[in-house]
């Protein structure tokens, strides 16, 4: 006689969640996910949509490779929107173009492919640069243009279709013990094993754990243009300058310090608000413009023109997209662990904690669910 299937339950439906019930489910186990809201409403359709290995060090690059094909095998399978376009940094600084030039003589003995464009090849394989400021230009290869509201509605029904996910939404769970959970409704579910994976919620389970953790809160802004027009396409997603400084793959750079002070003592307003400038575009050809850095108490519900004015001036430098009209803005939030790509803990036996994911949690999740299930022993 087959043994019944360990059950699993997982809390909360953002790609953290739904990357550990996709990797729960392909080991085996029956799923049920729970979510507090109708549909996934935080960080993980708040987001760029960037698949962006490149801001990635190495062991996490290989987690990101992997949660690429991944991604890859999802997107063919529903047929979502996943453009392998690659990414382009764009530079106007010549402090800027020696970062470039210095990482991409490292990256390919650190595991990535890059390569050095002119300005003349920028201008020709990116329409939305401004012509004539490029002063040289990174190409990466690994990255992919996702459409988070899309992608998170449709994994649910993936998940639920192939591998018999059941989903409970509008369900907030108040409370976990060993081996079951309890609803706001007064419902109680028994469980093998609990994921708790509850982004940036540090407050409702399991509170005193995610307090003692390193975990910081971060708000984020960002825009969406209109529709651009005629089928315009942004061709690889785009970056600045700005983000060399914020991205950990470019601190191996001795020459990022130049980059940092002139930052530091020119535009103090832009480490002020954490601001780099990044671009892609979503599955109705609008762009999706950010973003900023605003960490623990300076974290309030209202958001700032000043920072919205600061993102277009930078992103103006070196872009001229066709229409640059604002259709959408909206802040999203994230917990961050200071060093690793995600928090886990196991406060009671069979009920794990996982979330802090940062800036990354489309670039990992995949791989880091993956990594974790297959590690963990089944128990006896
Ligand atoms: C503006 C912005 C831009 C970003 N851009 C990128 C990018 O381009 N590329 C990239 O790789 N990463 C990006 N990130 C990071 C990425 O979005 C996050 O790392 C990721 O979405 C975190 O996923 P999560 O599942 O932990 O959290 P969330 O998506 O916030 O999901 C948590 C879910 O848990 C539910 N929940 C919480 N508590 C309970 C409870 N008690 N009961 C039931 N449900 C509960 C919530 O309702 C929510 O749906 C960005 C983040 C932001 C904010």
């Amino acid at each position: 006689m087959n043994p019944s299937p360990r059950s699993t339950a997982i809390i909360g439906s953002g790609i953290v969640g739904l990357a550990h019930a996709w990797a729960a489910a392909r080991a085996g186990d029956q799923v049920t996910v729970f979510e507090r809201s109708d549909k996934a409403r935080g960080a993980s359709v708040r987001n760029f949509g960037m698949f962006w290995p490149i801001g990635q060090t190495p062991p996490n690059l290989a987690t990101a490779l992997r949660s690429g094909e991944l991604w890859r095998e999802l997107s063919s399978a529903l047929r979502i929107t996943a453009r392998p376009c690659g990414s382009v940094c764009v530079v106007d600084h010549d402090d800027e173009a020696a970062v470039l030039e210095e990482f991409s003589r490292h990256a390919p003995d650190l595991g990535y492919s890059c390569e050095l464009w002119t300005r003349e090849k920028t201008e020709t394989r990116c329409p939305g640069v401004r012509p004539g400021v490029a002063k040289a230009a990174l190409f990466s290869p690994t990255e992919t243009n996702l459409d988070p509201r899309e992608a998170l509605a449709a994994l649910p029904l993936y998940l639920s279709e192939k591998f018999d996910v059941r989903f409970h939404w509008r369900c907030p769970v108040t409370q976990v013990v060993p081996g079951k959970l309890q609803t706001a409704g007064g419902s109680r579910h028994r469980f093998d094993r609990v994921f708790i994976c509850s982004g940036h919620d540090l407050e409702t389970l399991f509170p005193e754990v995610l307090a003692a953790s390193p975990l910081r809160l971060c708000k984020l802004q960002m825009m969406r243009t209109v529709r651009q027009p005629s089928g315009w396409s942004l061709g690889p997603m785009l970056s600045s300058g700005l983000t060399l400084r914020h991205y950990d793959s470019f601190s191996i750079c001795p020459t990022i310090a130049a980059v940092k002070s002139r930052i530091a003592r020119d535009s103090p307003e832009l480490d002020q608000y954490g601001i780099h400038v990044m671009a892609s575009q979503d599955r109705d050809g609008a762009l999706v413009l950010g973003d900023s850095h605003e960490y623990g108490g300076d974290i309030e519900v209202f958001d700032k023109s000043i920072i919205d004015s600061l993102i277009l001036r930078e992103l103006r430098k070196l872009f001229d997209f066709p229409d640059w009209s604002i259709a959408e803005r909206w802040h999203g939030i994230y917990a961050k662990h200071p060093t690793a790509p995600i928090f886990r803990a196991e406060p009671l036996p069979g009920i794990h904690i996982a979330t802090g994911t940062g800036g990354s949690g489309m670039t990992l999740s995949f791989g880091l669910a993956e990594d974790f299930l297959l590690s963990t022993p089944t128990p006896a």
